[in-house]
């Protein structure tokens, strides 16, 4: 890692704090723009997303759908053995992907004429103030143009407090060296759910606990039903519409819920949401001004202080890293061309659940268009009927799509089941180009492909699904 001299800081265009997918990328195209960039980090570049949150996460839900699988061969004659703790293994998995990638940014990063520099940075009236690992202070002189990109950390609650080890958050679950017996989580968010169907793949008594009345809050209803379906299938135990009381700790974790239920188990998931990371920031000192919790930003990704943007978590908008990445583009855009205005759409955003059934999502779901005013006709196609689906033993699940009635523009997509997260790219590049479902249904797909249940998906809007038993 290259360091700035402490006597002669090189003088910068741009400096950006953090070095998360927001950070990083937007350091890196910057640069590639010729930009004299400092990338400011106080651990390793990757962020949440590549040390503790999607990659790690990712890796693990492969490792369990293996197992899955192995256990389906055995069903099938195949002698494989799927029963053993297999936690450890996938561990040194997950941590041989995650050093290979990050080897992969700071590669990335040292090929560029990034500079990065590992402190922690704070805002002051004169530029930015780095504190090292081992505490010396130095001051980086303020450049024109800066970008917070500072991340985002799980929200703890006073009545489960945090001890890392019988009440624990996404952070530590890493740090599990056996798969707990039963395992407690609060939260169906998606982080809540992933979690859930990790641990109950790899043979834990998993209850999740939700104050909300159905999992996943925010996204097409009919996804959360199949869900919760195939959830208590796999034994995962849910009390919805429950509120967590107290979560009070000795040999286990016993939870009481606000109807006076009480649950235990070996350890507590808190998965209730993140909360952006603000403090010690220097914001007040320079004057960029909070929404919330999160950093205030318009479209532009500009905060209350001219010259300085954030990007990412801490803007509390859409908390995912491709989010992140799209943010710091749109940054770079202004610092490029300022008179073109480039703006963030968070209409044209997807979002992936890796569950099993996994869940991806993009736009309106009919009750959000139905609060908007917009007539919409709905398409929906189950991948039981698809005959690849079939092939791979994927069949629970469908495609939804929601078009609009009069133009036929699709506006929404929303899929459960195999592959649903590669899938929806090709819904989201539909609805990013303004196509309508009449133009889907005219595009030909290979066969057999379980992206034919988009094709029958969009036919399905006008009521001419070619496999659909009704016709
Ligand atoms: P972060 O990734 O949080 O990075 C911020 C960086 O800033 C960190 O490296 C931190 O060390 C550094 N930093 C903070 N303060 C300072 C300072 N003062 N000085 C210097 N450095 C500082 N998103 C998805 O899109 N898909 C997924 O599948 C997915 N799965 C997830 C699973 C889990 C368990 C979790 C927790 C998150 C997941 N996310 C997922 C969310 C995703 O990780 C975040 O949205 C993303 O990492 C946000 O990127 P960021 O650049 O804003 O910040």
């Amino acid at each position: 890692i290259r360091r700035v001299s402490e006597t002669n800081p090189a003088p910068y265009d741009l400096a950006i704090i953090g070095g998360g997918p927001g950070g990083y990328v937007t350091a890196l195209r910057a640069a590639a723009a010729g930009q004299r960039v400092a990338l400011i980090e106080q651990h390793e570049p990757g962020g949440v997303c590549l040390h503790t949150g999607c990659i790690p996460t990712k890796t693990m839900a492969a490792g369990v759908g293996l197992l899955r699988r192995a256990q389906a061969a055995r069903l099938a004659g195949l002698t494989l053995d799927p029963e053993a703790d297999h936690l450890s293994e996938i561990n040194q998995r997950r941590s041989q992907v995650v050093t290979g990638l990050a080897k992969g940014v700071q590669t990335l990063l040292k090929k560029s004429t990034v500079e990065l520099i590992n402190a922690r940075g704070r805002l002051t009236a004169d530029g930015i103030e780095l504190t090292d690992a081992a505490g010396a202070v130095t001051t980086l002189p303020r450049p024109p143009a800066i970008v917070l990109a500072t991340g985002s950390r799980p929200i703890e609650l006073p009545s489960a407090p945090h001890d890392g080890t019988r009440i624990i958050n996404s952070d530590d679950i890493l740090r599990l060296e056996d798969t707990p017996q039963h395992f407690l989580i609060l939260g169906g968010g998606y982080i809540g759910c992933e979690f859930a169907s990790i641990f109950s793949q790899l043979g834990s008594q998993v209850t999740l606990v939700e104050m909300e009345d159905w999992l996943l809050p925010g996204m097409d209803p009919d996804l959360a039903d199949l869900l919760q379906r195939q959830f208590k299938r796999q034994r995962i135990g849910l009390h919805l519409g429950r509120r967590m009381e107290s979560a009070a700790t000795g040999d286990g974790v016993t939870l009481t819920l606000d109807n006076g239920d009480t649950l235990t188990g070996d350890r507590l998931l808190v998965a209730v949401g993140r909360v952006p990371n603000t403090e010690n920031l220097g914001l007040e000192e320079v004057g960029v001004e909070l929404a919330g919790r999160a950093i205030r930003v318009n479209e532009r990704m500009e905060t209350t202080v001219p010259g300085i943007f954030a990007i990412g978590d801490v803007t509390g908008q859409m908390q995912l890293a491709h989010v992140a990445t799209a943010q710091g583009k749109v940054v770079v855009e202004n610092l490029l061309n300022p008179a073109a205005g480039a703006a963030m759409d968070y209409t044209q955003v997807p979002a992936a659940v890796f569950t099993h059934p996994e869940i991806a999502t993009i736009g309106l779901t009919p009750e959000q268009a139905e609060a908007a005013g917009i007539p919409v006709q709905i398409g929906r196609f189950p991948f039981a009927a698809i005959g690849k689906a079939l092939a791979e033993g994927e069949r629970d699940g469908f495609v939804k799509l929601i078009a609009h009635a009069e133009t036929g523009k699709l506006l929404g997509g929303h899929i459960i089941g195999g592959h649903a997260a590669e899938m929806i790219g090709q819904i989201t590049l539909a609805v990013r180009l303004g196509a309508t479902a009449q133009q889907l249904a005219e595009t030909i797909f290979a066969h057999p492909t379980l992206s034919e249940a988009v094709l029958e998906a969009a036919e399905d809007t006008f009521g001419q699904a070619t496999h659909a038993i009704s016709r």
